[in-house]
């Protein structure tokens, strides 16, 4: 869809626009002028002064007018011009996405919104003090985000603050994501950092040592300077793709060098692949205390497996949730993905059936986003997907399922790309909840990222301003720079956690 807007100069506004836009249509392609080949035409006029904003907007067809919106808008106070653009954007986005809305009868329940994390937005609101029945008409005012996701939202807050009662105060603690970037074979609809692990031994083996380096300097950093762990997350890749010896020897590097290791709320490793669990593996992490693990059938359709490229059966999911129950884990996540290449409802209904039989702690359902790195993207054609009325059901039936079987939704986060424009949300028996999700989606403390791939993102206790910072996400670059960029991260945390930032 090629559409061609009117009356706004600044640039700036191509790629909100464009995001919206693609909430509508595929691939749309915005051109800030007139332009013949456009299929639709959007005018505004814009006007913006310190006291208000007020946006026109006309869709046209033919040059005659078909759908307009006008939306006026009170100037907040601002510190900087980006602040000032921000609110204007916004203004503009709200009459655009009007417009967009009454020409395709389509309501975008989000609303405006476009990023990956909704909820900061009312956490926000609330440490501002805002009271929460004016903090969800704002919501729905000035980002036209309807009742259901307000809800929806509330809903999640609530759960993450009973669960971390202390949220909002927890800036002078970190949490740690370790990444692992192996993988027995790649999925076609992944672009995290991970690599087919047959044959990579050395490369494991200088992965390995790299890793270990950084956990003994960061550690100690932390040691020195008193600072505690909220959680650990083993990720990747899959944590599991390494040996139980492999393993043993990173859990007890982490307890020698990690600060006060029995006072961390919480350390999860994923064990995504059932492929890669093994009795010695589980007797591993039970020795170590982890026991929140993560096992990820995505589907129970056996064809759907194989399409994607994951090399285990269905069966395999069930009997290596049996052994790691049997083995002690008292909290595992299972992941779903709605919309995975051939799935429909049924599908979905059949993966929620299988789900009953095991009730795993909490249950991640994933909407499939079609990321740009991705062998799926790559080759769209290929893949045939559920259309978006389809997977709005299906991330119906997920809501009902959950509810009805004791399960309350306690994150979310949006993708670009996302089928339906829906989200991905985090479900978990009451208490069961993953810290680590919570921490990583309300961006309220710093996360030091260690190992390949691993992003950190360093958030000023005083601040809150967000500074992020990326390890290689290649074994052999990784295992080139390990020192550099474990030196980096120390200078980083060293600003943030100075004088100006140490506690009263
Ligand atoms: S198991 Fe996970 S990390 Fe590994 S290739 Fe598949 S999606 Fe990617």
């Amino acid at each position: 869809m090629r559409i061609s807007i009117l009356g706004l100069e600044d640039e700036r506004f191509k790629r909100p626009l464009t995001l919206i836009a693609n909430l509508f249509f595929e691939e749309s392609q915005l051109v800030m002028s007139v332009d013949e080949a456009a299929d639709l035409q959007i005018k505004f006029v814009l006007q913006a002064d310190e006291a208000a904003i007020s946006v026109a907007a006309e869709l046209l067809d033919q040059n005659e007018a078909v759908c307009v919106s006008d939306y006026q808008k009170e100037m907040q106070p601002f510190e900087s011009e980006k602040e000032r653009f921000k609110q204007i954007k916004n203004a503009v986005s709200h009459a655009y996405l009007t417009v967009l809305q009454d020409f395709t009868g389509i309501t975008q329940k989000w609303g405006i919104l476009t990023g990956v994390r909704p909820t900061k937005l009312l956490h926000k609101k609330i440490q501002e003090g805002i009271p929460l029945e004016t903090a969800h008409q704002e919501l729905k005012d000035d980002y036209l985000i309807t009742d259901e996701k307000i809800e929806l939202m509330q809903q999640i807050i609530d759960r993450q603050l009973t669960v971390v009662p202390d949220l909002y105060s927890l800036e002078r603690e970190v949490s740690i994501y370790i990444g692992i970037p192996f993988c027995p074979t790649k999925c076609a609809y992944c672009t995290f950092p991970a690599y087919a692990i047959n044959g990579r031994q050395g490369s494991v083996d200088s992965f390995l040592g790299g890793l270990h380096y950084e956990m003994r300097k960061i550690g100690a950093w932390l040691k020195e300077k008193g600072i505690k762990i909220t959680t650990v997350y083993y990720g990747g890749g899959t944590p599991t793709s390494i040996t139980a010896e492999e393993m043993d020897m990173l859990y007890e590097e982490m307890y020698a060098s990690f600060p006060d290791v029995s006072e961390i709320r919480e350390i999860t490793v994923e064990a995504g692949r059932p492929d890669t669990i093994s009795p010695e593996k589980l007797a591993v992490l039970k020795k170590w205390n982890i026991d929140r693990i993560s096992i990820n059938p995505q589907s129970y359709t056996q064809e759907t497996l194989k399409a994607i490229g994951r090399h285990h059966t269905v069966e395999e999911t069930i009997d290596k949730y049996h052994l790691a129950r049997s083995a002690g884990m008292n909290n595992i996540n299972m992941d779903l993905i709605i919309g995975l290449p051939g799935e429909g409802v049924a599908e979905f209904t059949h993966s929620l059936a299988e789900t009953e039989k095991l009730m795993p702690e909490s249950l991640t359902v994933h909407t499939l986003s079609f990321k740009r790195a991705s062998e799926m993207t790559k080759n769209r054609d290929k893949y045939k997907v559920a259309d978006r009325f389809e997977v709005e059901q299906m991330m119906n039936l997920a809501q009902d399922w959950t509810a009805s079987h004791g399960y309350v939704p306690y994150y979310l986060y949006r993708q670009k790309n996302i089928l339906g424009n829906l989200e991905n949300v985090g479900y978990s028996m009451p208490n069961q909840e993953s810290i680590y999700n919570i921490m990583i989606m309300e961006e309220q403390q710093t996360i030091i990222g260690l190992g390949c791939g691993a992003s950190s993102k360093f958030i000023d206790p005083v601040s809150g301003k967000i500074t992020h910072f990326a390890n290689p996400k290649d074994p052999k670059s990784y295992n080139d720079s390990f020192e550099a960029y474990t030196d980096e991260k120390i200078k980083i945390l060293e600003e943030l956690f100075s004088e100006k930032g140490s506690p009263a």
